[in-house]
């Protein structure tokens, strides 16, 4: 059956994760003329936000503050980070957060009331405020929940693909496919917001879910808009080894703090050979220390022995991940591998969101803010989209006109193809665009994407579609690391020259 969008937003936002989901509340009860549509090619609980699992990063401890926030953050990113964008996130974070609990969101509290405050790798106070560890999932949910209230003047659609957009006049015209029968629509709009998320899902190996293909990033090129740091994309060091999913669980850092060792496959600890820090090294170098080890023994994993942690009460999600996989973390050492995590970088945009074109956001994972510089703080980036979110009010005019939607003719053809390379474009992605590349590797990348590109055809097709999509979100991040000659934070080439800042 044809499906129909029968809804006159003003204002447009791709993607229903944190970023568009906050963004669609926050606009919702600041404007209230205002219709907002969401379109999204998949359902919130199967974005990267869903399974965001330590928490939020927030200065209010007594003991802290937006200044030592904003010194982990430039820390964390080596430098690169803008301290403008720190400085911002940071000390707008209390309000942020309390816009939500203000509206009912609650979070772990102490036995006094107080909110609960954990730590986490980088942060030298304790300020990552948490719902157990499950964050993510109890953020979308009460988002969701909240949009009820707004549903006049709210919609959001599923499985619908956003893969083209043109800048018409004052406006966007912005194209859109089903993904159930191929219908195409055309929605002219004066207001996109962006909220695509991250690029993690081009690895063979990764925390991200398969929606997080970059699409954002291709269709802002579509536009012209700039892009930075693109290459810097962070590996989580330890993901659950699960050589047959196409998706790695994580298995949290919190795990080392509590005790648990790397160790090779002859059952020898190696951190301490990369890192005078040994296991609690920042997750940057644990990634490439780990890579190295693998290398050196030809294995395609490591392990992390977890034997010796003694409460398994704070880490649910991590014990009962293992067990349904198999593995008893309390008596087993865990097979862990790096994993293509969180992309750094993106569509240059202000605090705001505000890229070079007027009328045209972009929020969370798929916004380079410069917040997390050549490496992100953990925490930072549910507080960076929700920053964002909350602050949208300051920058959205209300004389928006009403979008027009028109159905276009022809459909995009279903079927799923018998071969397809997305499979062998993340193979090739953790091979030679991982952890540790060099010259050679990103070329060799480079001309295997070429190739493919240039002899995909039928690209009404929504799976064509999505490779071509993800062989040009791979080329600009492989463009960019050819050019990048100076490792930093995530970035690291064998062949480019390392400075200490
Ligand atoms: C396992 C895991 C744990 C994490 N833990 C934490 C944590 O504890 N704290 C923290 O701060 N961060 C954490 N992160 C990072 C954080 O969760 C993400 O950066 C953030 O949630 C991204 O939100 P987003 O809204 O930008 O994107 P997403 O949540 O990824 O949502 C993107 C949306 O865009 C839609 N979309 C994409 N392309 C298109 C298109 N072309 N057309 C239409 N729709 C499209 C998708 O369907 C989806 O709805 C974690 C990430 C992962 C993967």
């Amino acid at each position: 059956m044809d499906r129909q969008i029968n809804f006159q937003p003003h204002i447009l936002i791709i993607g229903s994760g944190g970023g568009g989901l906050a963004a669609a509340l926050s606009i919702a009860q600041n404007f209230p003329t205002y219709n907002i549509l969401v379109v999204a090619e998949g359902d919130p609980r199967k974005a990267n936000t869903f399974y965001a699992q330590g928490g939020i990063a927030i200065a209010i401890d007594p003991d802290d503050s937006p200044y030592y926030h904003v010194r982990d953050t430039l820390v964390a990113g080596d430098g690169y980070s803008s301290p403008t964008a720190s400085h911002f996130f940071a000390s707008k974070a209390k309000e942020a957060i309390q816009w939500l609990i203000s509206l009912g969101m609650s979070f772990d509290k102490t036995e006094t009331g107080q909110l609960s405050l954990g730590r986490e790798g980088g942060h030298t106070k304790n300020r990552i405020i948490h719902v157990k560890d499950h964050t993510g999932r109890d953020v979308v949910t009460f988002l969701l929940n909240h949009l009820e209230d707004y549903k006049e003047r709210f919609e959001i659609i599923y499985n619908f693909r956003v893969y083209d957009i043109r800048k018409r006049r004052d406006c966007y015209a912005v194209k859109c496919v089903s993904l159930e029968d191929g219908q195409t629509f055309e929605i002219e709009v004066p207001l996109v917001i962006l909220a695509t998320g991250g690029s993690g899902y081009l690895w063979r190996f990764t925390s991200n879910s398969p929606l997080a293909i970059g699409s954002g990033l291709f269709l802002a090129k579509q536009l012209g808009v700039p892009l930075k740091d693109l290459e810097f994309i962070q590996f989580h060091p330890t993901a659950l080894y699960l050589p047959e999913s196409p998706t790695q669980p994580l298995i949290t850092e919190a795990l080392r703090g509590a005790g648990a060792v790397l160790r090779n496959s002859y059952g020898e600890r190696f951190m301490s050979m990369y890192d005078e820090r040994g296991d609690l090294a920042p997750r940057d170098i644990v990634a490439r220390s780990i890579y190295f080890e693998m290398k050196k023994h030809g294995i395609a994993h490591v392990w992390l022995d977890a034997t010796k942690v003694k409460d398994w009460s704070r880490f649910p999600t991590v014990l009962n991940t293992c067990l349904k996989h198999g593995i008893d973390p309390r008596k087993e050492w865990i097979p862990v591998v790096p994993s293509a995590h969180y992309q750094c970088g993106g569509i240059a945009v202000d605090v705001y969101g505000r890229t070079a074109l007027d009328g045209l956001i972009a929020i969370g994972e798929v916004a380079g803010t410069g917040l997390h510089g050549a490496n992100r703080l953990a925490s930072n980036s549910l507080l960076e989209l929700l920053v964002q979110a909350y602050s949208l009010p300051e920058v959205i005019t209300d004389n928006l006109q009403k979008c027009n939607i028109t159905v276009l003719p022809g459909k995009f053809n279903v079927d799923k193809p018998s071969v397809t390379i997305e499979d062998r474009l993340r193979q090739l992605m953790h091979e030679k665009v991982g952890v540790v590349k060099n010259e050679q590797s990103l070329k060799e990348a480079l001309e295997w994407i070429d190739n493919q590109r240039s002899s995909l055809s039928d690209i009404d097709n929504i799976y064509i579609q999505r490779q071509a999509i993800m062989l040009d979100v791979a080329r600009m991040i492989i463009v960019r690391s050819l050019n990048r000659l100076l490792n930093r934070g995530t970035f690291y080439r064998e062949d480019a020259v390392t400075i200490s800042f």
